[in-house]
């Protein structure tokens, strides 16, 4: 089994599940206050957050990368549920537990509760017309039309450094963090360890396709990859028989039989076939 911490990080599907799951709650509804239990998370929640957010109404909920922004006139939440964060909507008067660190009162009566043991998810503050410095140097969006097999092709000219670290390089593009890193390039046939430089651009369209193919389907599906993530209707989404080949060191490739390696790169485990991607 790959590390837990790793096995339950919250990647893109699981963010974009959660803005979904969140935000019919929250928009057009006004903060009325914010208890703050923790404010001691991966950084310290501002001050700028705690004055700027009550009594705003909220305009929008967006996702960037794995960063959710709350938008209203003063200003914009920007919050990361890090390694093992979640939100959810609550009636306010379920009880706090030890690791629900944050809870916004909404006009409706709810709360939007933050529970984060491990405490490296964040709330921050991003002024109006600001960028803020974490989203700044951001590559694109993989279910944005400006993410295909030719953007991947030219920004990996020359490249020499393995394709599944290029892969997860938040300039190049964001959010395909390693577990979907794993199970595309599986699909797209490509070795996680191939110099990024020496794929074709015909296997970095299917790649970009395969990418878009599965974030689409963990979105779809709930899009969880955490065993014990609940998404914001209390369901677990995602299924650990879907994966091809992330956390199946030695077990047999579902396409040929082959036993799946396991191998570090990047500090990461990295899963792949040895038969099926070349
Ligand atoms: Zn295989």
């Amino acid at each position: 089994m790959p590390a837990l911490a790793e096995w339950r990080m919250p990647e893109l599907p699981e963010v974009e599940t959660t803005r979904r799951g969140i935000a019919p709650h929250l928009v057009g509804r006004r903060v009325e206050k914010l208890i703050v239990r923790q404010r001691n998370l991966r950084w310290p929640i501002p001050l700028a957050l705690q004055r700027g957010l009550p009594g705003q109404r909220v305009d929008a909920v967006e996702r960037r990368a794995k960063y959710l922004l709350v938008h209203t006139t003063a200003g914009s939440a920007l919050l990361h549920l890090g390694m093992s964060g979640s939100l959810r909507v609550l009636p306010s008067l379920v009880p706090a537990g030890p690791h629900d660190h944050v809870d916004w009162q909404l006009d409706s009566g709810k709360i939007l509760r933050y529970t984060d043991p491990r405490r490296f998810g964040s709330q921050l503050w991003q002024p109006p017309g600001t960028l803020h410095p974490l989203l700044a140097d951001l590559g694109p969006e993989p279910l944005a039309d400006d993410f295909d097999g030719d953007y991947l092709w030219h920004a990996s000219r020359g490249r020499a450094v393995a394709v599944k670290i290029f892969l997860m390089d938040q300039k190049i593009v964001v959010g395909v963090g390693n577990i979907y890193a794993a199970e595309a390039l599986f699909a797209a046939g490509i070795r996680p360890t191939r110099a990024a430089g020496s794929v074709s651009r015909a296997r970095y369209a299917r790649l970009a396709d395969e990418i878009k193919r599965i974030l689409v389907h963990a979105i779809t599906r709930g899009g969880t990859t955490l065993r014990d993530f609940i998404s914001p209707d209390g369901a677990p989404g995602y299924f650990e028989q879907e994966l091809f080949v992330y956390g199946r060191k030695g077990e047999p490739c579902r396409v040929c039989a082959t036993p799946i390696r396991a191998i570090v790169t990047g500090q990461r485990s990295t899963f792949y076939c040895p038969h099926c991607q070349r």
